[in-house]
């Protein structure tokens, strides 16, 4: 409401639309997404704890991946939402470093509110974050080593970095040789370059047994059942057939009645059902098939046929196993079984079902060179299993950036050490108020190393300290913080390496959430249109199931 000539009230929003302007909607924001970024802050690195997420349900999942803890976080304030994609972007994107993008965006918005507070205009600090985001670009580039396909050991190694702060460490090597035999099955050389589809690993979860127990198959493993009980529940040297239609006597459209009138009638009309049947199973058969997938029903006559002629036949299903099938086993999925024949088969040394538990698996073993693979997760919980597979997702993403972009960075804050000396002379060069942005961006970045060193229960200030020292150093590039021993240390000698992408990511993500936020200068929260934040002194009301969190509850913003 505001008041227009000769004091009228000009009513131009609804009676009760709750609104934030200027520098008050500003504060409101960079709040809510430095109360986000903090509540993450503790899982960072080797040493992060884990959260417990308990939702309205009473289900409770434990995990240390930033990614599901920001997308479990029930946020409503619109800032705090924007952190949400900032994870969720990242997660997409490279799979790993979500944590870090949350925090930095964080940092970036809290240095930025220090310039507000100095009077400095919102556009020249989200002009100087741009340049510093691509000085900083330009600067990791520069610090990046290549990394060959072959090198499998360093590829292990960057696995081992991504998941050595997750739950499945107890089983670190083994995942990490699991992750890198799938991913470089399943990539492919394009114009030159590597390309891993990772979504052509899929992942099984069987509770029971234990993490070290899980397994690699150079091929599929479908949660279904063989079709029939009168088939083999094991073939060796199998050859399959991938059918997408159904073995079954096509319904007409139309209702058509018969007219029976004799029971030798009735035998002519089953006995030409039969025939039909015999003819597609002989379809199948005759291609040299022995086992049979298909996305479709199969008439139980069928089922006994191929029962008899040894057939393993499985029905319904997934047309994404289908296709996985494909690329496993080289069998092109055909539309009839007409078109079966030796060509269209696919190979497998073994094809067999195996009962885990209560549950049957079945297994297509040893394909010859698959190009999708399965990685059946076993664990003592449900909780573990599904921890697991978040971090295998992680473990996954890395090693396909390393394969793709052939480039790897130093971890445990080295980057980010050379990222905040680089920007800072580079702040310089920039000149101008906007150098003022510039440097706080290259403090903020120093949020990372500093909040690793936290996390280890060492002195924030001390360390911070010797690796701004270390960086002054000729060859210290690589330099980083041991969290074991809180001395500085060469992270390289230490095979403590990630994905070059996963960094490049990291500042992308945070400075376009950072600077996205940073323009906002007015909140307008609609009444009764949806979820908008509660205008202070309200906090963040949204925060539901995460009672504990520490310090989000009432702060007032
Ligand atoms: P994110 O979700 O950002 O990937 P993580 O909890 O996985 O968060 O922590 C990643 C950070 O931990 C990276 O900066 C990485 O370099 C660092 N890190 C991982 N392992 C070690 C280690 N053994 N020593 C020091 N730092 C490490
Ligand atoms: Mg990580």
């Amino acid at each position: 409401m505001s008041q227009g000539a000769g004091n009228i009230p000009v009513l131009v929003l609804k009676e009760g639309t709750g609104r934030s302007t200027g520098r008050e909607a500003q504060r409101n924001n960079i709040m809510a997404a430095k109360i986000v970024a903090e509540a993450v802050k503790t899982t960072l690195g080797p040493c992060g704890m884990d959260k417990m997420l308990v939702s309205g349900m009473g289900d409770v999942a434990i995990t240390n991946d930033g990614a599901t803890i920001m997308k479990e976080l029930d946020v409503q304030h619109p800032a705090a939402k924007m952190l949400v994609e900032v994870a969720k972007a990242q997660d997409k994107e490279v799979g790993d470093g979500t944590t870090t993008a949350v925090i930095l965006a964080g940092e970036l918005l809290a240095k930025a509110e220090g310039l507000l507070d100095k009077n400095i205009h919102p556009t020249v600090i989200i002009e100087g974050y741009k340049k510093a985001s691509e000085k900083a670009q330009d600067i990791l580039n520069a610090i990046a080593m290549p990394v060959k396909f072959d090198d499998e050991k360093m590829l292990k190694e960057v696995a081992i970095t991504s998941i050595s702060s997750k739950s499945i460490n107890v089983a670190e090597d083994h995942f990490a040789k699991i992750i890198v035999d799938s991913v470089k099955q399943v990539a492919e050389k394009v114009d030159n370059k590597y390309v891993a589809d990772i979504d052509l690993i899929k992942i099984v979860k069987k509770h029971g047994k234990s993490l070290a127990e899980t397994e690699l198959v150079k091929g599929m493993v479908i949660d279904k059942e063989i079709a029939s009980s009168g088939m083999p529940k094991l073939v060796d040297g199998a050859k399959i057939a991938l059918l997408n239609a159904k073995l079954e006597i096509e319904k007409t459209e139309f209702d058509a009645k018969i007219n029976i009138e004799s029971p030798d009638q009735m035998k002519m009309f089953l006995d030409e059902e039969e025939r039909m049947l015999k003819d597609m199973v002989n379809s199948v058969t005759k291609s040299g098939a022995n086992v049979l997938f298909c996305e479709k029903g199969i008439d139980d006559m069928a089922l006994h046929f191929l029962g008899k002629a040894g057939v393993i036949a499985v029905k319904s299903v997934s047309s994404s196993d289908m296709e996985k099938l494909s690329k496993a086993t080289g069998a092109t999925i055909v539309a009839s079984v007409k078109e079966l024949n030796a060509d269209v088969l696919g190979k497998a040394k073994r094809v067999e079902e195996v009962k885990i538990g209560d549950d049957k698996l079945l297994y297509i073993r040893d394909c010859k060179n698959p190009k999708a693979v399965t990685i059946v997760i076993r664990g003592a919980s449900n909780h573990v299993i599904d921890e697991a597979e978040r971090s295998l997702h992680d473990g996954l993403c890395v090693v396909r950036n390393v394969i793709e972009d052939g480039k790897i960075v130093a971890g445990g804050g080295a980057p980010e050490a050379e990222l905040s000396k680089g920007l800072k002379a580079f702040a310089v060069k920039v000149g101008g108020r906007e150098q003022l942005a510039v440097e706080a961006f290259a403090e903020a970045i120093e949020e990372i190393p500093l909040t690793l060193a936290e996390n280890a229960g060492l002195d924030p200030i001390d360390i911070m300290v010797a690796l701004r020292a270390q960086h002054e150093k000729a060859d210290s590039k690589t330099f980083g913080i041991d969290v074991n021993t809180g001395k500085i240390i060469d992270m390289c000698s230490k095979m403590i390496v990630e994905p070059l992408r996963v960094k490049q990511q990291v500042i992308k993500s945070a400075t376009e959430a950072t600077n996205m936020i940073l323009k906002i200068d007015d909140l307008i929260s609609i009444k009764g249109g949806g979820k908008m934040p509660p205008m202070p002194p309200g906090g963040m009301g949204g925060m539901g199931g995460m009672g504990g969190m520490g310090g989000m509850g009432g702060m007032p913003y």
